[in-house]
């Protein structure tokens, strides 16, 4: 009896001579002629009709296509240089733009093309083969917390990637402080945010599509003994080659289709500051400080001009007037400024008593452009220990590691008695600080590191004595004084922010503190003309196509959002609305 391993054997004798009988007529009709129907004549209105009408869509799409390159190398061709205004095709020739972003060395295009094409192509490849390890085993795995990873995969995708831009951020920066190699302003660093970013939606287009594979390829190759690896590089990944395309096609044009511009003011570059300073304050001041690292050069501002993009307000800047050199600095030129209380008393280089209200704190652009009318650079604060314990604050994250360090230890040091540590270093170490316990002590050292300027040291002691004199008046009539008064209403500044009232003469508060302050330079309010979305705009008002500007390269308006001169400490929020309102445009495509 045949068995079902034995079948075949009893069979193939049948099977056999079918073969045999159907090779033998093949055999026997190999010399007759094909049957060749007959020609039917040309007709062209049949062949548009069936076929010809495919062409012609053909071509209108491709003219369609490729008009929008016509128009780009027209441009390039055009020696205006900008995109919008060159609506007459080929009008104007010339190659300069080509000489100028091959061999301009502030314009280094073949590096920048080179750094796009190498990011968006590890991006596209690493977004490809991750998405498709992660979709083989959703796909074809079974493990606990499988439908739940699906499930949290799609309800992420419901929000949008913007809300993560924060956490992205801090991540980068505390991975900066570890292994900076990878970190913030890095090609890696970007290169992981693009892969994290991209992951989940990809993922999910991968996991369909390997569903549809059938199940039983990987069966059959397991019984043939291979394994997993074996069976995603060999087969599953050779038969969604269609969805690996089109995975990594997107994620190339994702990563290199938008363009940013987030490089910030121009606050380092001293000559920029001066180039641009504001007529109606007179000529900028000789010495400046550097309030913001010296990568803040606005180099990137003409070079989004050169683009197309209109600058705009390039006089509108935020410069503070109480900057001290710092004695440990981390940048050229490096000065910190000093968030003051209220009770310093404020001279001008020569000696006079700043104009009411231009007391600490009260109205930076006020006293930068009464500052810099004087005719000098710098000007001082006159206080006592007792304030300086109380009323400095110094602007800078590493002047506040208690703050941003998060350590409760240091933060109470704030309420006990003596100064901060770093403002209590910068009394002993920093070259703007005269420490004394008299007058006449005080005075000869605010001389010795300020020779150039004679100082009417009669007239600040004649205005100490007076604000002195006030003090047991409760109906005073010095102004800072009764600022100092109200400030301390605000029970928050009174415990921590504003000293009690005092003779800056008494030796009890002593000794007596001379700071030298100088113009620092920190915030521009000009720069890369937006609209609402954040898209940069030409002089003509076109939006610059791919163009976008956030931060302080866009220059917060001019400061139009906050308002010219109410911007202090808003800078960071107006940073992230404008990136807010790119990042969602960009999603919107
Ligand atoms: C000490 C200090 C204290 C401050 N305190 C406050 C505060 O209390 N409140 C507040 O609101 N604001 C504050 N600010 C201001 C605020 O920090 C800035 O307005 C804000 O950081 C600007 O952000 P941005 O992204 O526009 O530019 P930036 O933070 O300056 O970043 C620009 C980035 O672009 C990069 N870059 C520049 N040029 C190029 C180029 N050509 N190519 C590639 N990359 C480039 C730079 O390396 C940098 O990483 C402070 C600033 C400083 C310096």
């Amino acid at each position: 009896m045949a068995t079902k391993n034995n079948r075949s054997w009893v069979e193939a004798p049948v099977v056999e001579s079918e073969i045999l009988a159907a090779a033998l007529d093949a055999e026997s009709r190999r010399h007759e002629r094909p049957y060749v129907p007959p020609k039917r004549p040309f007709n062209f209105g049949r062949w548009f009709g069936a076929t010809g009408w495919r062409h012609v869509v053909g071509l209108v799409v491709v003219v369609f296509a490729l008009f929008p390159i016509v128009f780009v190398i027209s441009s390039s061709l055009n020696p205006q240089g900008t995109l919008t205004g060159s609506n007459a095709l080929f009008s104007q020739f010339g190659l300069e733009s080509y000489a100028r972003i091959l061999t301009d060395p502030q314009v280094p295009y073949p590096q920048w093309f080179a750094n796009t094409l190498l990011v968006a192509s590890i991006t596209a490849i690493g977004t490809v083969f991750l998405g498709g390890l992660a979709a083989y085993s959703f796909s074809r795995m079974r493990f606990t917390g499988r439908r739940f990873g699906l499930i949290s995969i799609v309800v992420v995708q419901m929000f949008p990637q913007m809300l993560a831009v924060v956490a992205i951020f801090l991540l980068m920066s505390s991975i900066s402080d570890w292994f900076p190699a990878i970190g913030l302003n890095t090609h890696i660093g970007l290169i992981m945010v693009y892969l994290g970013g991209a992951l989940g939606v990809n993922t999910f287009l991968m996991y369909g599509f390997f569903n549809t594979i059938p199940a039983s390829i990987d069966e059959a190759a397991k019984i043939d003994g291979a394994g997993h690896a074996r069976i995603f590089f060999t087969i599953i990944l050779r038969l969604a080659a269609p969805i690996l395309a089109v995975v990594a096609l997107l994620s190339f044009i994702f990563t290199v289709n938008e363009f940013a511009v987030a490089s910030g003011g121009i606050g380092g570059n001293h000559d920029l500051v001066r180039e641009f300073w504001p007529e109606r304050m007179g000529v900028a001041p000789e010495r400046l400080l550097s309030g913001v690292p010296a990568h803040v050069d606005g180099r990137m501002l003409p070079i989004a001009e050169r683009a197309g993009a209109r600058l705009v307000n390039g006089d509108r800047m935020w410069h503070y007037t109480e900057g001290i050199t710092n004695w440990d600095p981390v940048w050229p030129e490096h000065g910190i400024r000093i968030l003051p209380g209220p009770s310093s008393l404020w001279f001008d280089a020569e000696g006079r008593r700043l104009p009411v209200p231009l007391f600490p704190g009260f109205d930076t652009l006020g006293t930068l452009e009464h500052i810099v009318a004087t005719g000098h650079a710098h000007s001082w604060f006159v206080l006592t220990q007792k304030i300086i314990e109380k009323e400095f604050a110094l602007s800078g994250s590493e002047q506040n590691p208690d703050l941003t360090g998060k350590d409760l230890k240091l933060l109470a040091d704030r309420l006990g008695s003596g100064a901060p540590g770093p403002v209590e270093a910068f009394k002993q170490h920093g070259v703007d600080f005269v420490v004394a316990d008299t007058l006449p002590e005080l005075f000869d050292g605010m001389r010795a590191i300020s020779p150039e300027v004679p100082i009417d040291t009669d007239n600040i002691e004649r205005e100490i004595v007076a604000r002195d004199r006030e003090l047991e008046n409760e109906f005073s009539k010095d102004l800072q004084l009764t600022a100092v008064r109200g400030a301390r209403k605000y029970r928050g500044d009174k415990l921590i922010r504003v000293a009690t009232p005092h003779r800056i003469l008494d030796p009890k508060a002593g000794p007596l503190i001379a700071v030298k302050l100088h113009v620092l330079t920190r915030k521009s309010l000009g720069g890369i003309q937006t609209d609402l979305d954040s898209r940069a705009l030409a002089s003509d008002g076109a939006v610059v196509p791919g163009l976008y500007a956030v931060g302080e390269a866009a220059g917060f308006g001019g400061g139009g959002v906050h308002g010219y001169r109410a911007l202090e400490g808003t800078f960071l929020g107006g940073c992230l609305f404008t990136g807010r309102a790119a990042g969602r445009a960009i999603a919107r495509g």
